[in-house]
């Protein structure tokens, strides 16, 4: 049976209507173009892959599952009927607040936002990073976002409204926002465990604020911010040696195409663009994790750790959060490792400019059929 099945079995089609389940899914399947945008002036400023994730555990696709979703698929499949009807009534705020708490909120020296999993692997990895690429580094903000902050009325309230000032999400009135905070934190400290499930945290991502024209985005300082639902889903592969490293190589990737302006320099298409930057990101991900002044590692440990929880969206050619298919994410990091391996001296890296330069030349490669 499968989880479409299982669910439909469990709650009912009419319960999922109710419940907002559809509209999303339509946007997330379909979308052959991205939402007008004279419709809606919202934007995500983090793309959050486990929200579709979580959308195809539900419905069927015609997308391939991939090691995301049967993982995400676990722990839809571990939730009480309870716990899941919560879920797609709160769809939005579970999925977003740990995210954008640590976004608006969160420092490096800040206890609530401390790495605890992984901590020094991702302290030491974090500032190899800083010495092996040439760029000006030392203002990131390393930090983690954990779940425990849907315990608490006050910060997901904190949150919400800093989301609706942003225009992240439409706009909610004080009296909404205290509402959907105390009824999500309520639920939440009588679930147990349920606030620290990796769903509301399976994710990496780098920020930067720089060209942000929202003077509380442009004032935030530039973030590094490592889930604990991520590092738990490594660790339950058997990647969480080499999988967290490499995905903050490539989270660093992108500090270094913000520092070097790389992203206002690609296609126009958004969905073209996004894919641009994240190969590129993978391959420079993978050119670190194989560089001997990088994490040293052999190119099939880095490909397997870098394209299993990230191969996601592949179906969804025309998001603007496309990061490429698989085949060409294998081939973006096949192409930095052997950048890496052909390194003379093997000591030897190259500016990050030079990187980007070749890796511009490659792409119509990587990307070619
Ligand atoms: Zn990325």
């Amino acid at each position: 049976m499968n989880r479409s099945t299982r669910l439909f079995v469990t709650l009912g089609a009419a319960t999922l209507l109710t419940l907002g389940l559809w509209s999303p899914v339509a946007t997330a399947t379909a979308a052959p173009s991205p939402a007008p945008a004279a419709a809606t002036a919202e934007r995500d400023l983090v793309e959050i892959p486990a929200k579709a994730a979580v959308r195809q555990a539900v419905t069927p696709s015609e997308c391939a599952p991939t090691l995301l979703n049967s993982y995400v698929n676990g722990l839809v499949a571990d939730m009480t009927t309870e716990q899941l009807t919560f879920l797609f009534a709160h769809f939005d705020t579970l999925m977003d607040v740990p995210t954008y708490d640590a976004l608006f909120f969160g420092t490096s020296g800040d206890p609530d936002y401390a790495l605890e999993s992984h901590a020094h692997q991702l302290q030491n990895t974090f500032r190899d990073l800083r010495r092996f690429w040439d760029i000006e580094s030392a203002d990131i903000q390393l930090m983690a976002m954990h779940g425990d902050v849907l315990l608490d009325a006050d910060r997901i309230a904190a949150t919400l409204t800093a989301m609706v000032q942003a225009r992240v999400i439409a706009p909610l009135t004080p009296a909404q926002i205290r509402q959907e905070a105390e009824t999500v934190a309520a639920f939440m400290q009588t679930q147990g465990d349920f606030y620290d499930n990796p769903l509301w945290t399976l994710n990496a991502y780098a920020f930067t604020g720089e060209d942000e024209t929202n003077p509380v985005l442009a004032a935030l300082p530039d973030k590094l911010v490592f889930g604990d639902g991520i590092l738990a889903a490594y660790d339950a592969i058997g990647l969480g040696d080499v999988g967290p490293r490499v995905i903050m190589a490539h989270e660093f990737a992108h500090h270094v195409q913000f520092e070097l302006g790389v992203f206002d320099t690609g296609p126009s298409d958004p969905s073209e663009a996004t894919r641009r930057t994240e190969l590129m990101a993978d391959a420079m991900a993978s050119y670190y994790g194989v560089h001997k002044k990088g994490l040293a590692l052999n190119q099939k440990r880095v490909t397997d750790a870098l394209l299993s929880f990230y191969t996601v969206g592949d179906c969804q050619f025309a998001s603007p959060g496309h990061h490429g298919t698989p085949l060409q994410r294998e081939r973006a990091a096949a192409w930095g490792a052997e950048l890496a391996a052909a390194a003379k001296p093997r000591s030897y890296v190259i500016p990050a400019a030079t990187f980007i330069d070749l890796f511009e030349e490659a792409l119509p490669g990587i990307i070619a059929g």
